[in-house]
């Protein structure tokens, strides 16, 4: 159903963004990637795509946090596929220390990977989804959108900053056929967490195993892992006819997390 609609989604070339990036794509969208990593694996994923979809896909390895790059792919993104259609703002880095360890440059690569390039980009594609009346933009937040965890605090700070812009949004674009939401998945298995792990077994004095079901499953009441999949199917929800009246919201797929 989203056959001649063109999704552009940062932070795809892994985890939860590619997991987007194959359910857009086999909704019949033209894609573009976007993120870091090997060359050979993101050439793949883009024959992947064009595949599932039976367009054209593409990627941009602008860094999030260089609003020139940002910018540079959103026009990109509209010259080789056209007009940007859905957004969804994806990129995120972890970092786990302690506030008065944290250092500085890990606290402004979160702020601009995860918050600020929501900024640029949504101010990039908003024009072209006012001029056709329709756009789904798809704000990646996570359970720290809306509660914390100790020694994250660059992270827990720009994942509630995300959900209140994509709230602004919402209401600024409320009458153009324009919805803003925010997905806010629990605990997923993907490089991130697993990137996390060491740095917690350090702050914490925990092993491997102590980390994944003491730290991180502990408090997710499923006692499992949100799936990437179960993920990507609530993003082409949101992408239907009959989604069009959510906006401004937030869906937590986080295994009962946020009940607590
Ligand atoms: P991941 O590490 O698998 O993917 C992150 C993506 O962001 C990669 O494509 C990476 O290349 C890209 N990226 C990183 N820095 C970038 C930069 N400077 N410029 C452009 N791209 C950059 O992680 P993931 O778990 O799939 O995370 C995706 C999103 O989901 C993030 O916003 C994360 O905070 C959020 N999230 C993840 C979980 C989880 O448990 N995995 C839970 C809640 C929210």
């Amino acid at each position: 159903f989203l056959k001649g609609k063109t999704a552009l989604i940062t932070g795809s070339t892994s985890g939860i963004g590619g997991g987007y990036a194959k359910a857009l794509a086999a909704e019949g969208a033209t894609v573009m990637i976007n993120g870091f990593g090997d060359k050979s694996e993101i050439d793949t994923l883009c024959q992947e795509l064009e595949s599932l979809s039976g367009v054209k896909a593409a990627y941009s390895n602008a860094d999030m946090t260089k609003p020139e790059e940002i910018r540079q792919m959103c026009a990109d993104c509209a010259e080789q596929l056209g007009v940007v259609d859905i957004l969804i703002n994806n990129a995120g880095i972890q970092h786990v220390a302690p506030v008065d360890e944290f250092p500085e440059d890990k606290w402004d690569a979160i702020m601009d990977i995860i918050c600020n390039s929501a900024f640029h980009t949504t101010k990039a594609v908003l024009p072209g989804m006012k001029e056709k009346g329709w756009g789904r933009i798809i704000n990646t937040g996570s359970m720290h959108s809306t509660v914390a965890s100790p020694y994250k605090s660059a992270y827990n700070a720009a994942k509630h900053a995300i959900l209140g812009f994509s709230k602004t949004v919402a209401l600024e674009v409320a009458a153009q056929g324009i919805t803003v939401n925010t997905i806010s998945p629990g605990y997923t298995w993907t490089p991130l967490i697993e990137g996390q792990i060491p740095n917690t077994m350090k702050v914490r004095g925990l092993s491997r195993e102590q980390v994944i079901n003491d730290v991180l499953l502990a408090p997710q009441p499923t006692k499992e892992f949100v799936q990437i999949e179960q993920i990507a199917a609530l993003a082409v929800f949101l992408c239907q006819e009959n989604s069009r009246s959510i906006t401004g919201a937030n869906m937590n797929i986080d295994g009962g997390w946020t009940a607590q």
